[in-house]
């Protein structure tokens, strides 16, 4: 019996595809807000928030907090896909968060 495949959540970045423990990437949400503007005909842009503290409600996703998954989900359109979203999806905060992230380091 293997202890850890239980106590160990695994997520898939999708940037890159790597299956990780879930404590290596970051969850990565819709906002609630204009999630619910769009589902009401009027296709905007969404808004994306990296889940911080683990609380945020809603559709995720997982992705590593570099530059380079980043930047390979953005190409393949991989947020629009995990987060179900139709149309631009603004990124800035998560941008925001990597970008900080990698300063830091
Ligand atoms: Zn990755």
């Amino acid at each position: 019996m293997v202890n850890n495949a239980r106590s160990v959540p695994m997520r898939t970045c999708i940037g890159c595809r790597a299956v990780e423990p879930s404590v290596h990437l970051i969850r990565v949400v819709v906002e609630s807000s204009s999630l619910r503007s769009s589902q009401n005909g009027v296709v905007g842009p969404v808004a994306a928030r990296v889940d911080r503290f683990g609380g945020l409600p809603g559709r995720g996703c997982w992705i590593h907090p570099q530059q380079s998954c980043l930047d390979m989900a953005g190409k393949r359109r991989a947020f629009s896909r995990a987060l179900r979203t139709q149309g631009e999806i603004n990124l800035s905060d998560v941008q925001a968060y990597v970008t900080q992230l990698a300063q830091a380091n």
